[in-house]
């Protein structure tokens, strides 16, 4: 039985093409990237949807990270980005890639997908298609059954493998005939809404531009802290991030590496924050930040990763949102145009270090 390695991203598009590649007695096994900038598989862990997709097909699935090339790809994609700071072109020719390693591991013939010519703005009209087919080494070797009698015929169909018959010439941004052919398969449960990744997101894609921007030898880890709390960059260039929930507490903690500090409410409730790097100086303005968004915190406990030995600190002016806000890592009004808000040289009014103790 011929094989093929199916990109199965957990939605309707990818299922669908793996239903059209089982009806055509292909032995499929799935494939589906992860970054923790997915939306629908909790941050770097496997993608539930996928899963669920990949039970309901019967098929095997395997889960591949992309990796820290995936971040060095946001950096510097070769080929644009779009909206947001998300390299759509370089992201799906590295995710093939990866698939075509599986592939010729495996023993497969070729890979498939379900991308849809002309639904997708930036990676899916014709000529990135054919950019994304070359540039993963796939030439030939890439199957998009629902739009494949759009292009010229593949490898596995010349060589009669899959009936170009079977296939479909779905074209455009409707998802009506996607929703027709799951009626008519019977595929149901396909919640993950293909919606894109946080890359897109105007805010998120703003936090991103700043980092890369102020830490350019930033790897993938020190990204992922940008998923978690508020984040305030101080006038000589530390980061401070401030959970929001406890949800974000507990990942800023787990985030925190040497050189970082870390610090919590030392009695009571409150946020989490973490100071990278953790000088001293910067410990005492984030400690300002932290009871600034704490009630009524007015002692912290300071650890750092790697020692054992932790303090107490008291001796700090809390800092009103409000008066923060000049060190906000936020983004102008037209989220569309983001950029990162002018970095002040000096600490605020009344901040750390000021002479009026604020609130
Ligand atoms: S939206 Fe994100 S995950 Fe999807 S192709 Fe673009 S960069 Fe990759």
């Amino acid at each position: 039985m011929a094989k093929a390695i199916l990109l199965l991203s957990g939605g309707l598009d990818s299922g669908l093409a793996g239903k059209i590649l089982l009806s055509c007695g292909i032995e499929v096994t799935a494939v589906n990237a992860t970054s923790p900038f997915c939306r629908c598989s909790g941050h770097g862990g496997g993608c539930a949807a996928a899963a669920r997709m990949a039970a309901q097909l019967g098929i095997p699935l395997t889960t591949v990270a992309k990796g820290e090339a995936y971040w060095e790809i946001v950096k510097n994609p070769r080929f644009g980005r779009g909206s947001g700071v998300n390299p759509c072109i370089d992201c799906r020719i590295h995710v093939l890639s990866l698939a075509r390693e599986i592939m010729e591991a495996s023993g497969a013939l070729f890979v498939a997908t379900g991308e849809v010519l002309g639904q997708r703005p930036m990676s899916q009209h014709r000529r990135a298609l054919s950019r994304i087919e070359r540039e993963s080494g796939l030439t030939g070797r890439l199957l998009r059954p629902l739009s494949a009698r759009l292009f010229p015929p593949t490898e596995a169909e010349r060589q009669g493998i899959v009936p170009r018959w079977k296939l479909l010439a779905i074209e455009g941004r409707s998802r009506r005939p996607q929703m027709e052919l799951a009626r008519e398969l019977a595929l149901g449960d396909y919640p993950c809404p293909a919606g894109g990744c946080l890359l897109t997101d105007p805010q998120f894609s703003c936090r991103v531009r700043e980092m890369l921007a102020r830490e350019p030898d930033s790897r993938l880890a020190d990204a992922v802290l940008l998923i978690h709390g508020r984040h305030f960059r101080l006038p000589d260039g530390e980061r401070v991030v401030i959970g929001r929930n406890e949800k974000d507490n507990r990942a800023i903690a787990g985030l925190a590496r040497p050189g970082d500090a870390l610090l919590v409410p030392a009695e009571g409730s409150g946020p989490t924050g973490l100071c990278r790097p953790g000088t001293e100086a910067a410990v005492r303005a984030a400690a300002g930040l932290v009871a600034g968004y704490g009630k009524s915190v007015t002692r912290l406990s300071l650890t750092r990763p790697g020692e054992s030995l932790s303090r107490t600190l008291a001796d700090f002016s809390p800092l009103a949102p409000e008066q923060a806000e000049p060190w906000r890592i936020a983004c102008k009004e037209d989220p569309h145009r983001t950029e990162a808000k002018r970095l002040p040289s000096s600490p605020p009014p009344g901040g750390p270090g000021g002479d009026d103790p604020p609130r």
